[in-house]
């Protein structure tokens, strides 16, 4: 059995948590390969590492003076090795930090140096090998992240090593310096070392005891899924929903390896699993819900719409050529609205309508906004009569109109539209329905 396991920010925020994530390393000896992200907040306002590292060398960029931000730096990793009682000296390395630094070496390098900096006070502490990300994680002339490269010499380097600890977040250009996934991305570097070891499970240790089945701040509890498939994360996930890095899910998932989120001051608890396939169905039905606030409609009345061949395709050019996305397109049998996010028609409303116009002669077209999206989601609701119906009679219950209604043709997930004032309201009720 092995383990790949990864510990996020606030897990190794400080020496108290570094003992809490070993203690974990140690009680299971399939826990061999560790990708520590770097340290995150202590406290509410707390800086985290990354952070100070990009102020820093913004600094240095402009020839500004780094010393006091750097030494506030350095400190936090000096007072993590004096708290675990370490016989280590990270001085040479601050030394020839400091110096990229001051001599430009590049802000993804900057970035890198927490992530870098965490992994060898990880290694010394547990005992394990140590491995820089920038010699088996690749990226290509273009910056993007070379996934076949990487995972052979990931997978011929790691059967070298029992154990070993690969610090997340970066890896190297083919000019030899460093480049960095973007924020979060300590998550995508597990991902992709668990593929390379063909891990049993990638476990992602964070602060909380897995993914909550709605947002604590608008239901007020605390319910964990137990298991959830990655497509409804991806549904989930789609809505605001923020676990993971999305690019974590891609190279486990290639691979059929199950992904644990759990929480390092919790860890008895069993947490969330994300797996592909999964028959049993959640005992509460519904997977998760989420939401999110600020959507528009374009809303475009034509009689004898539903005889018009190539309708729908002229209206999507219009937003096609604007590069604009759309969410949903419900549509009757002379009308059609697209479902949008108001940011992406900001600046472009008039034109969009006027280019419409031109493209199909409506009798009528206008926007609306303020619309949020629910997104109720459940494997079981495919084969579970009366889901819907359930879901309705919850949003009616608490006094909410119901703007928009679709349901993705995976049956999977069923997408509520409400008037952003009710969004709160429509949640709560549908949560109370299926989760208590
Ligand atoms: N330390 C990086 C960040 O703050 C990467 C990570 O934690 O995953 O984004």
């Amino acid at each position: 059995m092995i383990k790949v396991v990864k510990f996020g920010g606030t897990s190794l925020a400080d020496a108290e948590q570094f003992k809490k994530a070993a203690k974990i390393i140690k009680a299971e000896e399939s826990r061999k390969y560790i990708v520590p992200s770097a340290p995150g907040k202590r406290f509410k306002e707390d800086i985290k590492i990354t952070d100070m590292l990009y102020q820093c060398y913004e600094a240095a960029a402009k020839g500004g003076d780094i010393e006091e931000i750097f030494e506030q730096i350095t400190n936090r990793y000096r007072e993590i090795i004096k708290g675990l009682d370490l016989n280590l000296s990270l001085e040479n390395e601050f030394r020839q930090i400091k110096d990229a630094f001051i001599n430009k070496a590049g802000r993804d390098f900057a970035a890198s140096r927490g992530e870098y900096l965490n992994g060898l006070i990880m290694a010394e502490y547990i005992g394990y090998d140590f491995i820089d990300a920038a010699d088996v994680i690749f990226f290509g002339e273009n910056g993007v992240f070379d996934s076949e490269k990487t995972n052979e010499v990931l997978k011929s380097v790691l059967s070298k090593h029992e154990h070993a600890v690969i610090p997340g977040f970066y890896g190297s250009m083919p000019n030899d310096t460093i480049k960095t996934f973007s924020r979060g991305g300590s998550d995508i570097s597990g991902s992709i070392v668990a593929r390379a070891v063909m891990a049993d499970v990638y476990e992602n240790w964070t602060d909380v005891s897995g993914c909550m089945m709605a947002d604590p701040r608008i239901v007020n509890d605390y319910k964990t899924i137990d298991i959830i498939t990655y497509r409804e994360l991806r549904e989930l996930s789609y809505m605001g929903f923020s676990v993971l890095h999305e690019d974590a899910v891609f190279p486990v998932k290639v691979a059929g390896i199950p992904i644990n989120i759990r929480n390092t001051n919790a860890p008895d608890d069993a947490g969330t699993m994300i797996v592909s396939e999964c028959k049993e169905y959640n005992k509460t039905l519904v997977t998760g819900i989420a939401g999110k606030k600020g959507f528009s409609v374009i809303i475009i009345e034509k009689d004898m719409m539903n005889a018009e061949i190539g309708f729908g395709r002229r209206v999507l050019e219009v937003l096609e050529k604007q590069e604009i996305s759309f969410e949903h397109l419900p549509s009757g049998i002379d009308t059609m609205s697209i479902v949008l996010s108001s940011a992406a028609l900001n600046g472009n409303r008039d034109y969009i309508k006027e280019a419409i116009c031109r493209a199909v002669e409506p009798d009528n077209i206008h926007i609306e906004d303020g619309l949020a999206l629910i997104a109720v989601v459940g494997r079981g609701m495919k084969n579970t009569k009366g889901t819907a119906a359930r879901v309705f009679k919850a949003i009616a219950e608490s006094g909410v109109n119901v703007r928009m209604i679709d349901q993705g043709s995976s049956e999977l997930n069923i997408i509520i539209g409400v008037d952003e004032v009710d969004f709160e309201s429509a949640l709560c009720g549908i949560y109370k329905e299926f989760v208590n």
